[in-house]
């Protein structure tokens, strides 16, 4: 099956089956990650766990893919140069134009794939939304770390959530090359609080010049290319057995909002 859905023409979409069947966008951003990474990291980190998915999805599971959203809401990111962002307004415009699109060519489920932590809240509103504007079924994951979270020291787990460990080893698999180890520091946010967390509620709502000059959350140090492969590996096939779920999920009363 062709998987990659601007691959096809139109004639071709037109005669896909739709129900059951899934439209996964990757989503990422455009963004400073610290002095190591490249701006792409985590557009480039949704794209390419997608299509490592797709590559061990079982045939007869009706899903496509769309070109990576590589622009995300990456305003805790400004003041470092390179940073591109879209305001939560444009992000949930854009979102909200493709998936009336997907829902035109007679979609019923759209699977929104996110890399970039700062698009997290305002598309978990838009899968909602898009549910009562157009009748899709919409889900919203991201990448899927735990093992490799699981793996690290209390430190990295709390506070490396940008250009640490993880997205490091990921990188040094993927594009080693674009990988500047020789620039790269651990740094953690001298984060003290009892009650308020950087990521779940309560929370603080902060810019990444709060905690660190150079841009980055975490240990990049210590990555390897051998463990981004083993946590590349992990995360693909936790996100092909999620779209082989969602292809095929239904809700009790299928017709009910309309
Ligand atoms: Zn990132």
């Amino acid at each position: 099956m062709k998987r990659a859905f601007a691959e096809h023409t139109w004639k071709e979409i037109e005669a896909l089956p739709k129900d059951p069947g899934v439209v996964v966008l990757p989503i990422g951003a455009i963004e400073q990650h610290g002095p190591h990474l490249p701006l792409l990291t985590d557009a480039l980190l949704a794209e390419e766990t997608v299509r490592a998915a797709f590559a061990r999805l079982p045939e007869g599971v009706p899903a496509w893919y769309l070109p990576v959203l590589c622009y995300g809401k990456s305003n805790e990111h400004t003041g470092y140069p390179g940073t591109i962002a879209l305001s939560a307004a444009t992000l949930m415009a854009v979102v909200r134009d493709i998936a009336a699109s997907v829902a035109g060519a007679g979609f019923k489920r759209l699977l929104l794939f996110n890399a970039h932590g700062g698009n997290l809240a305002l598309l978990q509103v838009m899968a909602r939304d898009l549910r009562a504007e157009f009748g899709l079924l919409c889900f919203v994951t991201q990448p899927d770390h735990s093992v490799a979270r699981s793996s690290l020291p209390a430190p990295e787990q709390h506070f490396g959530i940008h250009a640490g460990t993880v997205e490091t080893a990921l990188m040094l698999h993927l594009r080693p090359d674009l990988v500047h180890l020789d620039r790269a520091e651990p740094h953690y946010p001298n984060f003290k609080s009892e009650t308020l967390s950087l990521t779940v509620p309560p929370q603080v709502g902060w810019l990444t010049r709060d905690w660190s000059p150079e841009g980055h959350f975490g240990d990049p140090t210590v990555a390897s290319a051998e463990q981004g492969k083993t946590w590349m590996d992990s995360a693909a096939q936790k996100l092909a057995d999620l779209i082989a779920e969602v292809a095929f999920f239904n809700v009790a009363h299928p017709g009910g909002w309309s």
